[in-house]
């Protein structure tokens, strides 16, 4: 018996003709062509020389080819390792070296590069698999006899994924996640946000991440629904797709850029029934523009590569701009004081800490992290804070590490930050803690004014006089053309603390 496989399969068996994915061609995978090729590259897979909890790491274009060859991981008893498509040679030698993969998969294109390295590192096999589904990969599998397939048995609590975190305070992480974490977890969002057979996903996010691989494609498997598979993010090709589709997961920069193509009216999304944001914080005006423009609210969730969704605002209930809704069903949030770790009332902002079937057993290679991290009552320290209103909605403030500290007062850079976005020429803010001699940290801003701009560091600091304590100030003030983001969008404040901190203030 195979734990996760078993699950993931349970919703399409004897009904194995349903459609499964619609691929970029549009031609049609079916559930039994999607098991039955699964199976295929798990059987070569184990050939290459993976045993249980063996890692196969990939870094290769989106495909349904790459969700079978996770699925396959799975019934191979192994570890499914996606690496961002984004990384240099460099960035992939040191998570090769880190998480030891049996199998190293690449795309034809970044084989010569990466083939010496992998093997260097004492990588079994290098095989290649491109994002129109060819390569060494599927070719081995097409000849082999799936008849007598059995799946290698696995249970609960043995590694099915391995995921590292995006690196947005740092180096990342290498976050282990059980057979259960997965499951647990697809079923729960299966059943709050009413997935059925009938549904059809507009899959437009990378499969390397939590969202786009676990949220999207395990709730999928779990409920039996189906997917319009897309390699990246075209507004032209959603807007399309709508009218054949229900749901549609995104971040919040695909909605501000669906915001703006002409196609988007409450017409044409007449036939979908979720659009989910996560990932990142989707601004309370997205959502307000969003409800004007099509009629329909977007369910924010929270989430994290350790313990995929933690939160969600209610399918049925309300959906508050600004939050992130409720914990899951099964789930448990707390928000508690940093210093202590003694748990805050309702209304007070904290460290947000969370337990549940679906919490990662430990960093890789990292016990240190993890022990410092995940308490020994299970309570993961997830490194943000928030808050619980009086209607028990969980609101994000921010990552901790953010967390400015400037005169023995706390300044969160949220509150800043959405002033100054609100100034007129002002594009988006970053609030950043500097050191300094007498506050410990003081308030800066970097700021990405508009391109026909003139703002001026008097003018912003006059601008937010008015509103917020004189601690809470920008005592400097910066102007960027863009902030520094990682691959997955996310704003990256370390980088501009070292960017900065030389500067004298
Ligand atoms: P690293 O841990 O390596 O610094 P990361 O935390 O960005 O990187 P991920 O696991 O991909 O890596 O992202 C999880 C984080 O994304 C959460 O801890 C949270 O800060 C942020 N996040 C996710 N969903 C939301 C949301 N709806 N609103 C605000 N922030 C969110
Ligand atoms: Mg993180």
């Amino acid at each position: 018996q195979n734990y996760l496989a078993n699950h993931l399969r349970a919703s399409s068996v004897g009904q194995s003709e349903r459609r499964f994915a619609k691929k970029p061609d549009g031609s049609k995978v079916s559930y039994q062509a999607f098991f039955g090729g699964a199976e295929a590259l798990a059987k070569v897979l184990i050939r290459k020389g993976v045993k249980p909890n063996d890692r196969v790491a990939v870094q290769v274009d989106k495909s349904v080819e790459v969700l079978q060859l996770y699925v396959a991981t799975v019934l191979a008893g192994g570890v499914f390792l996606p690496l961002n498509t984004a990384y240099t040679a460099a960035e992939v030698s040191y998570f090769v070296e880190d998480a030891s993969p049996v199998v190293f998969v690449c795309g034809s294109e970044t084989l010569a590069e990466l083939e010496p390295i992998a093997k260097d590192l004492g990588v079994l096999a290098v095989e290649t698999l491109d994002g129109d589904g060819s390569g060494s990969l599927t070719a081995a599998a097409q000849t082999m006899d799936i008849a007598d397939f059995e799946a290698v048995a696995r249970g609960e609590d043995d590694l099915a994924a391995f995921l590292y975190t995006s690196g947005t305070t740092g180096r990342s992480k290498g976050a282990m996640l059980t057979h259960k974490n997965l499951w647990s977890n697809a079923s729960t969002l299966k059943d709050y946000w009413s997935f059925t057979q009938n549904d059809v996903l507009i899959h437009v996010l990378p499969i390397f991440h939590t969202h786009g691989l676990f949220v999207a494609i395990n709730t999928t498997l779990a409920a039996g629904s189906s997917l319009i598979f897309m390699p990246a993010f075209n507004a032209d090709k959603i807007i399309d797709a709508l009218p054949e589709a229900t749901v549609l997961m995104g971040v919040p920069t695909f909605y501000v850029r669906l915001l703006s193509h002409e196609g988007l009216s409450r017409d044409s999304v007449k036939n979908m029934r979720l659009f989910v944001s996560g990932s990142a914080p989707l601004l309370a005006e997205t959502h307000v523009k969003w409800q004007e423009q099509t009629g329909t609210a977007i369910l924010e969730r929270y989430g994290m590569t350790e313990t995929n969704m933690n939160t969600s605002n209610p399918y049925g209930g309300d959906r508050r701009p600004g939050t992130v809704g409720y914990p899951l069903p099964g789930v448990e949030v707390k928000i508690t004081d940093p210093a202590s770790g003694e748990e805050l009332p309702n209304g007070e902002v904290g460290s947000i800490e969370v337990r549940g079937p679906n919490v990662f057993k430990g960093y890789w290679n990292m016990p240190e992290k993890t022990k410092e991290e995940l308490r020994e009552n299970g309570f993961f320290i997830t490194g943000d804070l928030g808050m619980i209103d009086e209607r028990g909605y969980v609101s994000i403030i921010g990552r901790s590490k953010d967390l400015i500290i400037t005169g023995g007062y706390n300044v969160y850079p949220k509150e800043i930050e959405l002033l100054i976005d609100d100034l007129e020429g002002v594009v988006e803010s970053a609030v950043i803690g500097l050191p300094h001699a007498d506050f410990g940290e003081a308030v800066t801003a970097v700021i990405v004014p508009e391109s026909d701009a003139t703002l001026t560091e008097a003018e912003i600091k006059a601008a937010l006089a008015a509103d917020i304590a004189k601690f809470k100030q920008p005592k400097q003030v910066f102007f960027v053309d863009e902030l520094p983001r990682n691959t997955m969008g996310k704003v990256q404040k370390n980088v501009l603390r070292d960017t900065y901190s030389e500067t004298p203030s």
